[in-house]
């Protein structure tokens, strides 16, 4: 499972496994936010209404749901990680710190990493050039961002997110070794 800051990268270190290492299933979340330009209904996320996100959670379908920078909310379907692991791969979720802390409370079995940015200041660089969020957007990422770094110690272990290849490598490395696997 792969946390960490928002901006930090996490998206597009799992685009490259998802596109580069046909052994790991990425998990699709849902969210109830609106889809950024590029982005695919069923291939980023599953963009779904608050009425039918409410649904879901309640029917129980969902492995953890959190609202992220208090706007939207996501969460992680849950039978599909299940048929993943069962057809024998490599289950990876992209998710936020609180959805991290009820999958890690519902699976102990889970395997926590952290992607931290290669400083502070490179974050808040990311944050502004990505230009998607407004000021005011881009000030609660950044407060999210602050608490989510100070939870680092609570994962099993942290890459740095220097290089997207690399990071991705070191990631898929983890998680084709048996020993987390079994643990
Ligand atoms: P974005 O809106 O920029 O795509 O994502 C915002 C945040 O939501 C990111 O930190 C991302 O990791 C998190 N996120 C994406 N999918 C999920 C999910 O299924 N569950 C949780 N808890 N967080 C998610």
């Amino acid at each position: 499972m792969l946390a960490g800051p928002t901006a930090v990268g996490k998206g597009t270190v799992a685009a490259y496994i998802r596109d580069n290492f046909p052994e790991v299933w990425l998990s699709v979340s849902l969210t109830t936010r609106r889809p950024r330009p590029g982005e695919v209904d069923g291939v980023h996320y599953h963009f779904v209404t608050d009425a039918e996100f409410e649904r879901l959670d309640r029917e129980g379908q969902l492995l953890e749901s959190a609202v992220v920078h208090g706007r939207a909310s996501y969460g992680t379907p849950r039978q599909p990680v299940l048929d993943a692991i069962a057809s024998g791969r490599l289950p990876l979720l992209e998710i936020d710190l609180q959805g991290a802390r009820q999958v890690r409370a519902r699976m102990p079995e889970a395997y926590l990493v952290f992607l931290a940015p290669p400083s502070w200041e490179e974050l808040v660089r990311r944050l502004v050039g990505r230009g998607t969020e407004s000021a005011e957007e881009r000030e609660v990422r950044l407060r999210t961002a602050r608490e989510e770094l100070a939870a680092q110690p609570e994962f099993d272990t942290t890459i740095v997110n220097d290089d997207v290849r690399r990071a991705a490598e070191e990631l898929v490395s983890l998680m084709r070794n048996p020993a987390i696997n079994e643990s």
